[in-house]
């Protein structure tokens, strides 16, 4: 089933678009079924169990994480996290560059944009990542890398206005190339869209897409985690 549903989803997905599976929630036997499939790209957002399944699975696996993470959690993935999506405060990026030297990496990252119309979302405001960048102290953060943007839309049915919040942020992320990361080819990634949302955010410039419940299914949220 998943490896028929991951298939379902690539055929989908434009060429030059990466699918990041949302495994969180699901045990370890789904992530090596989308393993078997080929998949190699997998997206975490509980620190705690990100290293549990690191740990129990194969060693090619790309892990991404892509929920809130709290500063004194980084210490946990820095040895092996490949892309951390949604970092949102100078002080998350300081602890990242902190962390990562310490394990001798240097971490890459995405900005996580608020453009969404619910308060709850994080991330930063337009206006605000661009202050934090003006103010050049990331520049010398040599443990981290700054490779691009991510966010998320409404939570809506109004497709218009999903579209609207992922345009706005793929000018947003044209402009801030051009400002900040003129000389920086790694500047290159969006991740935007959700399994509800993915088929939009693509025709908005969307390089990564972060697909859960399409490739797994739903998730049981009343089960404690297991592996
Ligand atoms: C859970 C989650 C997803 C995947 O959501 P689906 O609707 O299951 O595809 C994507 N991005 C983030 C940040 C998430 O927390």
């Amino acid at each position: 089933m998943i490896a028929e549903n991951l298939q379902k989803v690539k055929a989908t997905l434009k060429p030059d678009v990466r699918l990041v599976a949302v495994s969180k929630f699901h045990p370890l036997t789904d992530l090596q079924e989308a393993y078997d499939a080929g998949q190699r790209v997998f997206g975490e957002s509980h620190v705690q169990k990100l290293v549990a399944k690191q740990e129990a699975l194969p060693k090619d696996i790309e892990w991404h994480f892509i929920g809130h993470l709290q500063t004194n959690k980084v210490k946990y993935m820095a040895s092996f996290v490949s892309l951390i999506h949604a970092v949102d405060s100078l002080k998350l990026l300081r602890e990242i560059d902190k962390q990562a030297q310490k394990v001798g990496r240097v971490i890459d990252v995405l900005l996580q944009i608020h453009v969404a119309a619910e308060e709850t979302k994080f991330g930063f405001t337009p206006d605000e990542v661009t202050e934090m960048l003006a103010e050049d102290e990331w520049r010398g953060l040599k443990g981290v890398r700054i490779v691009g943007l991510m966010a998320m839309a409404t939570n809506t049915d109004d497709e218009v206005q999903i579209a609207n919040e992922f345009e706005r942020v793929h000018e947003l992320f044209g402009q801030l190339k051009e400002r900040f990361f003129a000389t920086e080819p790694a500047f290159k990634e969006l991740s935007m869209g959700m399994s509800g949302d993915y088929l939009i955010a693509q025709e908005h410039g969307s390089t990564m897409v972060r697909v859960g419940s399409m490739v797994f299914g739903e998730r049981d949220y009343s089960q404690p985690f297991h592996l």
